[in-house]
């Protein structure tokens, strides 16, 4: 098989999957909301199979088939920015607003076949699996959720013993038997297959910690997939202009004693072997992450272009203050645009997998730093538009007494269903449900920002950091040396 169409992934999620959504299982094509979301999963599928964007989209696999570009295995800096232009273009059309559509997995899954060399090393049938599950997933273009958190969890060393965490139960030969709580599956009800990643360790069968990471398809009848509220308007595109559109719905998933053909097991470690899955999370962090900053600059675009015209209209941008918080974000964007460039430029090849991959701890700032700028965009959004926000009719109050409140709702742009439409859709980005789910969504979705801010500390090269420190602290000025140079060795 080959690219699919969006017709093709819809059907592909007629299956017996069990979505519950308020007590019922939703059919997820039947139902208004998922199903709207589905369409604008389907509009990526078809979008990468336009003519015009056939070259910038997929590319041509070693069989001679085409697949999305987000599958093409680094090999140089090329690729990368070839994969960096995909992402963009398809940013682009959603102005960054689907934080999973496929192109996020499928990096994912390119990650894990980077990372199958080495998972190969510690175990060959591993590393053969890891890279078969890439292949068939790329072939299928199949569209993936992954899991990798146990909701709710109780810290430290209750989280393995507590009897909602996620375990192994049993390993037969024909697989491993789960059983529990995984979160937080974004996208899961439109998705066809579940990554679970094998980080943090889980309990094994002996009681013992475990790393491991499978695939499960979504219409597991051994699975049930919990919603959270839906935070999609039911409100006319005029009132709601972008919570009308999708809802990338979030899923604790649930597994009842789900078994998992060894085939669909890619890590399966223990002890010391554990480390091998460090190699995995590695080269995922640093390529997915390059997906999250690439659509995190579109949609910071966005957000600028937003906010600039919400100031225009009400005449504010004049002032020097409002011209600074607009500026901010402009150095957010050129921030996020220097790090795109380090992602590609300074990409290195990996001497454990072989592959050129993008610097993982800049690209660990990256996205941590976009999920700041972001928030701090949506409280400008929020300054910017004060009372704007709370004073907007609905489209069918514009349509009753147009002329009588025209005057009333236009302030200095075009007519007041103009100003009332701009408003509105800076209100759907930073005050709606929707809104504030897309603020926690990227603020999270790369991990806890602070636990990883602490590991970076905690990584960094103090030494020479503390040199410095050191020889201004040992060394008084000399007439021929203000400032003590460091010892410098020949050679
Ligand atoms: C919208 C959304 C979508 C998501 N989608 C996915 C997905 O598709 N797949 C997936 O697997 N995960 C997903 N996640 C989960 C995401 O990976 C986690 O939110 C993130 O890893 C943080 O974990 P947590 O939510 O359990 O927070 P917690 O770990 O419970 O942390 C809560 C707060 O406590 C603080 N904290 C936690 N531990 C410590 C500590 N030891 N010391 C000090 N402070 C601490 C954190 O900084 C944080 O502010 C999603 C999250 C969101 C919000």
């Amino acid at each position: 098989m080959t690219l699919r169409s969006g017709e093709q992934y819809l059907a592909s999620l007629r299956d017996s999957r069990r979505v519950i959504y308020a007590g019922q299982s939703v059919d997820v094509l039947e139902d208004a909301a998922f199903a709207r979301t589905a369409r604008a999963i389907a509009q990526f599928y078809d979008f990468q199979c336009l003519p015009e964007n056939r070259d910038v989209m997929t590319f041509e696999t070693p069989a001679g088939t085409r697949a999305g570009m987000a599958f093409k295995l680094p090999t140089s800096r090329e690729v990368l920015r070839e994969r960096a232009a995909a992402y963009a273009l398809w940013a682009e059309v959603t102005c960054g607003c689907l934080g999973r559509s496929p192109d996020y997995m499928n990096a994912c899954m390119a990650a894990l076949a980077v990372a199958s060399g080495p998972l190969a090393r510690v175990s060959p049938e591993q590393g053969r699996r890891a890279a078969a599950l890439y292949e068939r997933i790329r072939d299928e273009d199949l569209c993936l959720t992954h899991t990798f958190i146990d909701p709710f969890r109780i810290p430290v060393q209750d989280q393995v013993l507590s009897t909602g965490s996620f375990a192994v139960l049993k390993e037969t030969d024909k697989g491993i038997v789960v059983r529990g709580a995984r979160g937080l599956a974004t996208l899961a009800p439109l998705s066809n297959l579940n990554f679970n990643l094998g980080m943090p360790p889980i309990m094994g069968p002996d009681g013992m910690p475990l790393s491991c990471s499978f695939v499960v398809p979504v219409g597991s009848e051994a699975v049930r997939w919990i919603c959270r509220d839906l935070v999609m308007s039911q409100k006319s595109t005029f009132d709601a202009p972008l919570s009308s559109r999708a809802d990338e719905m979030d899923c604790v998933a649930i597994f009842d004693d789900c078994e998992i053909p060894w085939e669909d097991v890619c890590i399966h470690a223990k002890g010391a072997d554990m480390l091998a899955i460090g190699t995995v999370l590695k080269t995922a962090d640093s390529m997915v992450r390059h997906q999250v900053l690439v659509r995190g600059i579109a949609k910071l675009r966005f957000m600028l272009g937003l906010a600039h015209m919400l100031a225009d209209s009400s005449g504010i941008s004049q002032f020097i203050n409002i011209r600074a918080k607009l500026g901010e974000i402009v150095d957010f964007i050129h921030t996020l645009q220097a790090f795109a460039v380090t992602a590609t430029e300074g990409a290195e090849t990996d001497p454990e997998t072989g592959y050129v991959l993008p610097p993982a701890e800049a690209l660990n700032v990256a996205v941590h730093s976009y999920g700041r700028f972001h928030k701090a965009t949506v409280d400008i959004l929020l300054e910017l538009g004060a009372s704007r926000h709370v004073s907007t009719p609905q489209e069918a109050t514009l349509d009753a007494l147009g002329p009588q409140i025209e005057a009333y709702f236009k302030a200095k742009a075009g007519s007041a269903s103009q100003n009332v439409a701009l408003c509105r859709l800076a209100w759907d980005v930073a005050g709606s449900e929707w809104g504030t789910r897309q603020t926690l969504y990227e603020q999270f979705n790369s991990g806890d920002p602070t636990l990883t801010r602490v590991a970076r500390y905690l990584r960094y090269d103090m030494k020479a950091a503390m040199g410095m420190v050191k020889r201004i602290l040992g060394n008084p000025p000399t007439p021929s040396e203000p400032f003590p140079a460091p010892k410098r060795t020949s050679g």
